[in-house]
């Protein structure tokens, strides 16, 4: 199952818009048809993937992780190094190029946590492109280092006051402002989801991580048993999977946020939680967290980035055929699987992509010692340290935040502290 069929995949995706949308999105199918195939734009992006990201990313071996576990030899393929720090840069950049071949002036986004918001307001600005970011209000007062950094880059983050205030509402308030400027503007969905061809565009852009592991793996002559990824919206699994996909082999494993438990309200499992329904949502079929009515539900993981209550129409239709396994990690294994990666092999995973590194520790000893177990690493760590402090290190996280606030309050230069208590 590669490209969709008329933006299906079997009875999944399709493009539940209202009429004003139809027609952004088939001019958007088409100029991507038409580029992609384009030489020189395939060439434009690969210069850009190659300078600007920095790809390609390497594929390490892990060796003490290797050892630890028993079984499969691990392989980390390190996205977190692409730049900005996470794979969301592979589609924000390609999706940027593909506005500007079109013409259009003007990119919009949604942005949940801030991390696509970010990448797309980086490849903006390194393609002058004018950007708007829409953000719910409650996630532009949690998530204030990704807004500065947004700004930073030059976009006009919009804070979205309606509904929950959170990444639906964004989403919903970006596709009411592409319907209001067609001719202009393109919206840059964040991931392998939304109505057709969004899912089949954003897997495309994706892509290039898991024919880049597909080509490392054949130069190297590592023998994949098993690839484990996590799976939000589902774009950096579904582009780490994507030449396999249509193979028997490898296993390919998907890790959903388990949360603090199989609750309703307790996870973001939309494939294996309790609360996982068929529903149509935001323009696509899918499956979704969702009450008896038909409403979202809540969700609820450590990763800001795994909690969106809906999966990517491939995903889920490639799940219930069976070809790729869902499991979901719980937070706490999760945060095991952050502080085991760090020590022994001096790589800090973002707190998604741990999920993919605490499901690959649970199956190494099933997968043979000749054989390797490859972990897509979506992101580094970074970005995280203000929820795994509060976790690893509460006592000293509070003291620090406390001794920075009463800095500001008293308006002390931290640069120059001798200085103003002499003043005082
Ligand atoms: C956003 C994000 C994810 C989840 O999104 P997908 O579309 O499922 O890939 C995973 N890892 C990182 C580092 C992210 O920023």
């Amino acid at each position: 199952m590669g490209n969709s069929i008329d933006g299906f995949f079997n009875n999944y995706g399709g493009k539940y818009v209202a009429e004003v949308l139809r027609r952004p999105l088939d001019e958007l199918q088409e100029a991507f048809t038409f580029y992609m195939k384009d030489q020189d734009f395939l060439e434009e992006l690969e210069i850009i993937r190659r300078d600007y990201i920095g790809r390609e990313t390497p594929l390490y071996f892990a060796p003490t992780a290797t050892k630890l576990l028993g079984g499969a030899q691990i392989y980390i393929k390190l996205e977190g190094l692409a730049n900005t720090g996470a794979h969301k840069i592979n589609n924000a950049i390609g999706q940027c190029l593909l506005a500007k071949k079109m013409g259009k002036k003007r990119i919009i986004a949604e942005t949940g946590a801030g991390q696509h918001g970010l990448a797309t307001a980086a490849a903006c600005a390194k393609l002058g492109l004018d950007c708007t970011v829409y953000m719910g209000e409650v996630d532009v007062r949690r998530q204030q280092p990704n807004v500065a950094a947004m700004e930073l880059y030059g976009a006009k983050v919009h804070p979205v006051t309606s509904g929950s205030r959170t990444l639906k509402d964004a989403v919903n308030e970006a596709m009411r402002d592409w319907a209001a400027n067609p001719d202009t503007t393109h919206y840059v969905l964040g991931s392998a989801l939304g109505p057709a061809p969004f899912p089949d565009i954003v897997r495309e852009f994706q892509s290039v991580i898991g024919r880049e592991v597909e080509r490392q793996c054949a130069e190297r002559k590592i023998k994949i048993g098993a690839m484990v990824a996590c799976c939000g919206g589902g774009s950096n699994s579904i582009g780490f999977f994507a030449p396999f996909v249509d193979k028997k082999e490898p296993r390919l494993i998907a890790a959903e946020a388990g949360g603090i438990g199989p609750g309703v309200g307790e996870n973001a499992s939309r494939m294996t939680g309790n609360a996982s329904r068929e529903g149509i949502m935001q323009g696509y079929k899918s499956r979704f967290l969702l009450d008896e009515d038909g409403q979202a539900l809540p969700t609820r993981s450590i990763s800001a980035g795994l909690d969106y209550c809906g999966i990517g129409p491939q995903l889920a239709a490639l799940g219930n055929s069976g070809r790729i396994e869902f499991t979901s990690i719980l937070d706490k294994e999760a945060l095991d699987a952050v502080s085991f990666f760090a020590k022994n092999e001096g790589i800090l995973f973002a707190l998604e992509s741990a999920h993919a590194g605490a499901a690959a520790i649970k199956i190494a000893k099933e997968v043979p010692s000749d054989q390797a177990i490859v972990i897509n690493m979506s992101g580094r760590g970074d970005k995280d340290v203000f929820i795994t402090s509060p976790v690893f290190r509460p006592a000293e996280w509070k003291e620090f935040l406390k001794a920075e606030l009463d800095r500001l309050e008293n308006n002390v230069d931290v640069h120059n502290q001798e200085s103003k208590k002499v003043v005082k």
